[in-house]
């Protein structure tokens, strides 16, 4: 792998001591930023030996900042996109997707995790955290074949439910299957992590709740959830319980910054108090938000600052894997909610793809921002479009115009994995036709009924 040197490019550095830094430079060596500046202080013959990645000479430079962090996201779900729109979510659960990914080989989730790596990829997305996967070796192959970063967990319920009897296990299996996926993938590949997982309220013990959070503080490992997602949720577990999900997890000592909850939408004040004293990650998911969560309370917890990172969710309840679509999404809907235009502005979003998912995931002081030691995990712009002209500000351009056209080179580690539009590690006509074969070999073997 050899050096680069970025030239003739606009920095969006997210690091707050040095902003954005127009027609700048950025030098990579052994895969970790360098040196950046301004291009007026690169003298002539420096960095020679480096490769060259230029802006355009007329026109509008390059743009580059930090590779985007997806926090919530499930890779083995994306053969099932476009199974389930449209219907009610009794249908979405029962009749399409548990029968759906009670059809999956090992094989097919593998492809299923490559195609949301090459998505994800090719729309600037440089790290995800697995959701809730199901066959999570076969996701941890992916992520390491495409080059990409992942953290990894295995779908876990212990109570039972109308779930597929693949699914299904006790409190101790669920412990040891965690346990195991955990210590079998902790530090064994240089980009793959791995963390626990509880899939939902509904479907989990008190004992499962009280151990794994237990495990995750004594091994410093994330736990990642659902949270707060639906109102059918939030009745249940006023049933069992007579409190808030919010509530009902902290009596069992289950909040605290190690826990990674998405959606987190159906809460009171009380709550949004809990979630910012125990500094619990929120992982907002705007495409699900509108589609079937409903929509998070994001401006009062961004003022209140709780940690706030962004992630796609599901294919088949998105349908989209493009962090930029999120992102456009997560800059107008509160907008729109709060009756507020100043809501949620730009740069709050960017931080959400960037530095607040690389703290959210413990990757800060590796990742994030642009700045001199860490890993050089980059997107690099071309806001030579149509949808990005004209250009007056970068962060809302960014935000509010660009679409996945713009993405024009996707870097982890210096290693470039997407060069001038196009995969590097991935062969993408082989993937569509297998991941499509696949797809419809599922709906066959499963007997999926539009
Ligand atoms: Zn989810």
């Amino acid at each position: 792998m050899r050096d680069v040197l970025l030239e003739n490019v606009d920095l969006i550095t997210m690091d707050p001591d040095l902003g954005v830094i127009e027609n700048g430079y950025l030098a990579i060596k052994n895969g970790r930023i360098e040196a950046l500046g301004s291009c007026s202080q690169l003298q002539p013959g420096d960095y020679a030996n480096y490769q060259r990645i230029t802006g355009p000479k007329y026109g509008k430079r390059f743009i580059a900042l930090p590779g985007f962090i997806q926090t919530h996201v499930h890779t083995s779900q994306a053969l099932g996109r476009g199974l389930a729109d449209d219907v009610d979510l009794i249908t979405w659960t029962r009749k399409r997707i548990w029968p759906y990914e009670a059809a999956l080989t090992e094989e097919d989730v593998y492809v299923s995790a490559l195609l949301s790596a090459a998505e994800m990829l090719k729309s600037g997305t440089t790290t995800f955290c697995e959701a809730s996967g199901a066959k999570p070796d076969a996701i941890g192959q992916a992520v390491i074949d495409s080059g990409m970063r992942g953290i990894i967990c295995l779908s876990t319920m212990d109570l039972p439910g109308e779930i597929p009897p693949e699914s299904r296990m006790n409190t101790a299996e669920a412990l040891e299957k965690n346990l195991d996926v955990v210590e079998r993938w902790q530090g064994r590949h240089d980009r793959v992590g791995a963390c626990f997982n509880v899939l939902n309220l509904f479907l989990s013990s008190e004992e499962l709740w009280r151990s794994l959070t237990e495990l995750a503080l004594e091994k410093k490992v994330f736990l990642q959830t659902h949270l707060a997602e639906s109102l059918d949720e939030v009745a249940f577990i006023r049933e069992k319980s007579g409190k808030t999900p919010v509530q009902y997890l902290d009596s069992l000592g289950a909040l605290g910054s190690h826990l990674l909850a998405a959606h987190v939408v159906h809460v009171d004040d009380r709550d949004l108090v809990t979630l910012q004293e125990r500094d619990v990650r929120v992982l907002h998911c705007p495409g699900a938000g509108l589609r079937i969560a409903g929509i998070a309370r994001i401006p009062e917890m961004l003022e209140r600052g709780i940690l706030i990172s962004l992630g796609t969710n599901s294919p088949p309840c998105n349908n989209r894997m493009s962090m930029l679509d999120e992102m456009w999404l997560a800059g107008i809907m509160h907008k729109a909610v709060e009756n507020n235009p100043e809501a949620v502005p730009a740069r709050s979003v960017v931080e959400m793809a960037t530095i607040n998912g690389a703290k959210t995931l413990g990757m800060d002081k590796e990742l994030g921002s642009l700045t001199v030691g860490k890993k050089a995990d980059i997107v690099i712009m071309d806001f030579n479009k149509l949808c990005t002209t004209p250009t007056h500000d970068l962060l809302s351009t960014l935000v509010y115009q660009a679409n996945n056209a713009v993405v024009h080179t996707v870097m982890v580690e210096g290693e470039i994995l997407v060069d001038a539009g196009e995969l590097t590690s991935i062969k993408e006509e082989w993937l569509i036709t297998e991941a499509e074969r696949r797809a419809q070999e599922i709906v066959q073997r499963a007997n999926i009924r539009f």
